[in-house]
């Protein structure tokens, strides 16, 4: 039976990162993918700060397109920021994980693509995994240390689905189409993103710009009871809407439909480790459910892990209970924060409270942006009800002036 340190389950990008961190360390690791192709679920938007490429030694091969712009639109309110060089990438998710893993490979560590993983066992201090490669006989390997990266679906930290606990619910579909260079132009350095009833009740939308005059147009819905909305039409009817009725496009080529689920767990309640298994990614929810953005949070969480698997491996000493301590640390305040926005922005405000919202928008320098979008720092929010409030009071001051200039 082949025998390795550490096996990790999953290759998004917490699993790549994590066994490619270990490789590199000198470690014998597998890394077991179920998917025979990155291609076959290329289900993430995948925009990202510009810092994520040097934060975790990304090559611009794994880039697809490099933003500098934002804008946000809700069903009346339109707003806009521009910057004069990149602020970001889009990255080609399917080419990232595709990265990471030859990367694994490259450092001498074990890739299996194709390769679905089924169980485990504990048998004298040691793991059995239970695997199937597809058209295979299942079969076992063993190791000291199990990484469940298998993102929401928590397959080996949960072995039987039952045991799961509420998670908070999204899903988010995306049309990747192709449009001729005239209009791609429009699109080619900016995000956009869509709140409100109109684009997107219950949650965003989304265009994103891919290379090739590709664009990503998709919407995210979080699923429960809306205070006001009764009933949401299928989410694909929204990315229709954007795409006839925001781009203005009647002829389109799709390139490619995708899509997928994240659960997050309210008060980031997930079990981080259990025995010999190590949980990281999406699995310990560190996607960040207001704007679900978590490839680099993925990939912090692997090297936070990896410090605490190699004292593991080297001391045999488990002190996974820190590991907990230090990601609930670096996440607790502001995804504690960013769930109870989300919870209010897609399920309990009005269509007028989130124009509303937008328009304060205007107040905020491009910085303060990307302090909300992307650092989740929300006190910069109150600068723009700040701004909002000092107008009106100079507008009453103005309007009295006038009054007692006119009597
Ligand atoms: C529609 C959508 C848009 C998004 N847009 C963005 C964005 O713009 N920016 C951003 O940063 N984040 C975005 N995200 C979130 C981001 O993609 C995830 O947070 C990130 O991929 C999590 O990485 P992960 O490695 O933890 O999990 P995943 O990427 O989900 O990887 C888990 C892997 O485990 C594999 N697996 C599962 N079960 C098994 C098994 N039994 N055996 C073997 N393999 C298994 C899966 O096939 C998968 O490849 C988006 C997500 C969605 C759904």
């Amino acid at each position: 039976m082949q025998f390795f340190d550490v096996v990790v389950v999953g290759a998004g990008p917490a699993g790549g990162h994590c066994a490619r961190l270990l490789a590199k360390l000198g470690y014998l690791v597998l890394l077991v993918e179920q998917h025979e192709d990155f291609q076959n679920n290329n289900f993430s938007s995948a925009a990202s700060p510009l810092e994520t490429l040097q934060n975790y030694n990304l090559p611009e091969s794994v880039v697809s397109r490099y933003w500098q712009n934002i804008e946000i639109i809700s069903t009346n309110i339109y707003r806009s920021w521009q910057a004069k060089q990149p602020l970001g990438v889009v990255f080609d998710f399917a080419k990232l994980r595709a990265f990471l893993a030859q990367d694994v490979a490259n450092n001498g560590g074990i890739v299996w693509l194709g390769c679905r993983y089924l169980k485990y066992g504990n048998e004298d201090g040691k793991i059995t995994v239970y695997l199937h490669k597809k058209g295979g006989e299942p079969f076992t390997i063993q190791t000291k240390l199990l990484v469940d990266a298998t993102g929401y679906s928590r397959t080996v930290i949960y072995p039987n689905k039952k045991d799961k606990p509420n998670f908070l619910k999204g899903i988010g579909i995306e049309y990747l189409i192709q449009v001729d260079e005239e209009l791609y132009q429009k699109y080619s350095d900016s995000l956009i993103f869509f709140l409100g009833y109109k684009w997107s009740p219950q949650g965003y939308s989304w265009i994103f710009p891919m290379e090739n005059n590709q664009l990503k147009v998709g919407t995210a819905i979080l699923e429960g009871k809306h205070k006001f909305i009764q009933k949401n039409k299928p989410i694909k009817e929204y990315i229709y809407q954007i795409i006839q009725d925001y781009i203005k496009l009647e002829h389109y080529q799709i390139i490619d439909i995708h899509g997928s689920i994240l659960e997050y767990s309210p008060k980031l309640n997930d079990i981080y480790y259990k025995n010999q298994i190590i949980a990281i990614g999406d699995t310990v929810s560190t996607v960040n459910f207001l704007g679900g953005e978590g490839i680099r949070y993925a990939m912090k969480s692997a090297e936070v892990a990896c410090r605490y698997i190699e004292d593991y491996l080297q001391n045999n000493h488990q002190d996974f209970k820190s590991y907990e301590a230090e990601l609930k640390q670096y996440f607790s305040q502001r995804w504690n924060w960013s769930e109870q926005i989300s919870r209010k922005v897609y399920l309990e405000y009005s269509d007028a409270r989130i124009d509303q919202g937008v328009s304060y928008l205007k107040y905020l320098s491009l910085d303060d942006i990307i302090d909300i979008l992307f650092h989740y720092t929300f006190e910069k929010y109150t600068k723009g009800l700040k701004g909002f409030f000092i107008q009106k009071i100079k507008l009453f001051g103005k309007k009295l002036f006038k009054n007692i200039h006119l009597s």
